[in-house]
């Protein structure tokens, strides 16, 4: 192990927050079990909101941020991992309460880790990080409620960002009619080539919902939120179902009972980070199983962690298509 490493670090002064490059030392961790020389990480939405300090998602400072990571174990005193196995994290508290992944190392609980599929280099599981794995977990949830391709079209939401990207590709691959709806008609193309039948401009949705619409759609996977979630909700047909994952447009919900009495309908929350680890691997070997890697390639940009504070802002301001995977 070095004794010196790279990290991202958040510091809280009073109301003022800083970002800053820093050096750590081995010491300088955080408790853990499991020692893991980081290759690979991402930038999330979360990440966005968690360096601006926008959203309360740091809660203990000093913090190293990165939702996800990928790398390989250095020391292990957990029954599971030996030095040498790949393995990646997502979610449980790194970046809110744990230090994360924008850095050379992390110390974590090795309960916290999935092997690395072996479909999967450090670099394509971090392109689908946090955000793909909740578009597998959405997907898996349109499944239980018996949203087969056969009943009709799927409508993904905020479909140029990193969960709707992958959403998009998966739900195409599984044979699902997908329609698209995005804010930026200049990606009318990358989204078709990852499978999407049928494109929607975001104000559409947009608009003040009617306690019922059209019936559009027979399922959902919506990472804005507000308004759009409720105009999704409004025009999924009887017996549909909606994963609302995510709050990039916003975090209210102005939505009448109508839908779901009248029609139904079923809305099925996700949360990736606290999901318990059956359904984590779950997800992940669907994942190996399902996901196309020309297609996740297509998604895919790679910027090193001195990138990392441009691409927070550039994801809050709705500028980044599909993932970022950032190389330590
Ligand atoms: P991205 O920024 O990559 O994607 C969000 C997309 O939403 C944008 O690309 C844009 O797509 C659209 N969008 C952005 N701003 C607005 C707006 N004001 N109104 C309407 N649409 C907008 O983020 P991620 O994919 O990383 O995350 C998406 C959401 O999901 C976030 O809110 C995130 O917090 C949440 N999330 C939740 C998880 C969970 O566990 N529940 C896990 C992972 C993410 P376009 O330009 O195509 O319209």
């Amino acid at each position: 192990m070095k004794a010196r490493f790279k990290a991202i670090l958040i510091r809280k002064d009073g109301d003022r927050q800083s970002v800053d490059d820093v050096e750590l030392a081995p010491d300088d961790l955080m408790p853990g079990d499991v020692t893991v020389a980081v290759s690979h990480s991402t930038v999330n939405y979360k990440d966005g909101l968690a360096l601006s300090g926008r959203s309360p998602v740091v809660r203990r400072f000093p913090m190293i941020p990165g939702i996800d990571l990928a790398g390989t174990v250095e020391q292990s005193s957990h029954s599971a991992f030996k030095p040498g196995d790949a393995v990646l994290l997502n979610g449980y508290g790194l970046s809110e309460t744990h230090f994360g992944g924008f850095a050379e190392y992390a110390r974590v609980k090795g309960d916290w880790l999935v092997p690395m599929p072996k479909a999967f280099t450090p670099e394509q599981a971090m392109a689908i990080g946090t955000a793909g794995y909740t578009a597998m977990l959405s997907v898996l949830a349109l499944e239980d409620a018996a949203v087969k391709p056969e009943r009709g079209a799927i409508v993904v939401t905020g479909a140029s960002g990193g969960v709707g990207s992958v959403a998009v590709a998966l739900l195409a691959k599984l044979g699902y009619r997908v329609i698209a709806s995005t804010g930026r008609p200049h990606e009318v193309a990358y989204l078709k080539d990852l499978g999407a039948a049928e494109i929607i401009e975001r104000s559409e949705l947009a608009a003040d919902p009617r306690p019922l619409g059209k019936e559009r759609w027979v399922g959902a996977i919506d990472s804005v939120g507000s308004k759009t979630l409720a105009n999704v909700v409004s025009s999924t047909s009887y017996g549909g179902a909606v994963a609302a994952c995510g709050l990039a447009g916003g975090m209210d919900l102005p939505l009448s009972v109508a839908p779901f009495i009248l029609r139904g309908v079923s809305l099925l929350g996700i949360d990736s980070v606290q999901m318990p680890m059956p359904r984590r691997k779950q997800a992940w070997q669907r994942m190996a199983q399902d996901l196309d890697p020309g297609k996740l390639a297509q998604l895919t940009t790679v910027i090193p962690l001195s990138d990392v504070r441009n691409a927070a802002s550039d994801i809050l301001a709705g500028k980044v298509r599909g993932r970022l995977v950032v190389e330590l």
